[in-house]
């Protein structure tokens, strides 16, 4: 009942097909990958500065291409892209000449990459993209192909950064390219994840934490509601904006650093929709570190409990669950053997996660699929590998 993925390989394979097709016959020289990711908990927390628990998932973006003679630059995505063209041909600018967004969109992700990569490419290059991760079903395609782009710039002209560095550059092609003011949480994980490891990240200091998350007897599964509904692009800047408020309210640089008592003390100084969206943040950034020490433990029932409130707090506080999220979560939650479900991601539509035993698999996404007014989609995951460079066979 879970929706077959491709593999690696097989992505691989469909894009270096596509590319020979394209350039006369030409084998790619260079393959490279990087994971979607799905958030446990810790949602809203990122641009914070709080905490964070996601793992990398088994669906990737595939970069495969070569460098070229010349300052030219083909890029082609092999991934079905409504009302877009698949192909963009543009030139790298001379002496550092900004490489400006336009159209097709998708395109601004990879030109964004350019032009935060930290040695910026002095050659030409092909290339054909080709992902498993849906398209803005709220698993992070748009993390995905920036980091494999990256990945694939590193192998055309090595840099001297770190593996956060990569990251941030990412998210600053993000905010300055694609005009989505994201925090740091899904590059990092594309970057950073670890096959049967969750990772805990401290979005202040950047720190990560793997915490171990390979039991034969539990799935992860997540269930897109295969809706997203418009408001999602303009209600994420607004958030942010009562966030920074809130904290500014309190005298705080962040809401990492506010308590419930710092939020009492203030409330008077803010509206009631701003202290709403502080409490969500302050008491999400808590039950994300107790959820990683639950998770340690192997208390999946505890961690289960704490998904469950900060779903409930994402559709009663920060107001950004939907209706066919709160269905995806009360199916889930009413079969034997789930532990947790929430929304994950940004919210109004995209996906669930759940927590569940092994052996409830079958009658959860039997159930979820009879309750659910809409189609779902699953995918039975795995904690899975961060970015990476493709053997060519
Ligand atoms: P999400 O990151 O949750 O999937 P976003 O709206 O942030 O959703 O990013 C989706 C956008 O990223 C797409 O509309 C497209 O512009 C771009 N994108 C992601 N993956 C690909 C791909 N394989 N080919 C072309 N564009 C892609
Ligand atoms: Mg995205």
């Amino acid at each position: 009942m879970a929706d077959s993925v491709p593999t690696v390989s097989e992505l691989f394979a469909a894009a270096r097909r596509r590319y020979e097709q394209l350039f006369g016959g030409d084998a790619p020289l260079i393959a490279v990958c990087a994971p979607g990711r799905v958030n446990l908990i810790g949602e809203h927390t990122d641009y914070n500065q709080g905490f964070v628990l996601p793992m990398a998932l088994p669906l990737v973006t595939v970069v495969v291409g070569s460098q070229t003679c010349g300052r030219d630059v083909t890029v082609v995505t092999a991934t079905e892209h409504a009302d877009e063209p698949h192909r963009v041909d543009f030139s790298l600018p001379a002496d550092g000449a900004p490489l400006a967004p336009g159209l097709p969109r998708w395109a601004n992700y990879v030109k964004g990459v350019i032009e935060h990569y930290r040695a910026p490419p002095v050659t030409g290059f092909r290339a054909v993209i080709a992902s498993s991760v849906p398209l803005g079903g709220g698993l992070s395609s748009s993390a995905s192909l920036e980091v494999a782009f990256y990945t694939f710039l590193q192998q055309l002209q090595p840099d001297d950064g770190d593996k956060v560095s990569k990251a941030v550059a990412c998210q600053q092609a993000e905010h300055s390219h694609a005009g989505v003011p994201c925090g740091i949480m899904d590059q990092f994980v594309s970057v950073l994840g670890r096959e049967g490891h969750a990772l805990l990240i401290d979005c202040r200091s950047l720190e990560a934490t793997l915490v171990p998350l390979a039991d034969p007897g539990l799935i992860i599964l997540i269930t897109n509601s295969n809706v997203k509904h418009s408001l999602s692009g303009s209600e994420y800047p607004l958030r942010r904006r009562r966030c920074e408020e809130a904290a500014s309210a309190m005298g705080k640089s962040s809401l990492r650093d506010a308590t419930m008592k710092d939020l009492e003390e203030a409330s008077d100084r803010m509206d009631e929709v701003t202290v709403r969206r502080a409490r969500h943040v302050i008491d999400e950034i808590e039950r994300t570190v107790q959820a990683a020490d639950a998770l340690r433990r192997g208390e999946y029932k505890e961690f289960g409990r704490l998904m469950v409130e900060s779903h409930n707090s994402l559709r009663d506080l920060y107001e950004v669950s939907c209706r066919e999220l709160d269905e995806l979560v009360s199916a889930a939650l009413e079969v034997e053997g789930v532990y947790g479900s929430r929304m994950t991601g940004g919210g109004f539509g995209g996906c669930t996660v759940t927590l569940l035993q092994a052996g409830a698999i079958d009658r959860t996404m039997l159930h979820i699929q009879e309750r659910y007014s809409g189609t779902p989609t699953f995918y039975v995951t795995t904690p899975s590998e961060g970015a990476r460079v493709l053997s060519l066979p």
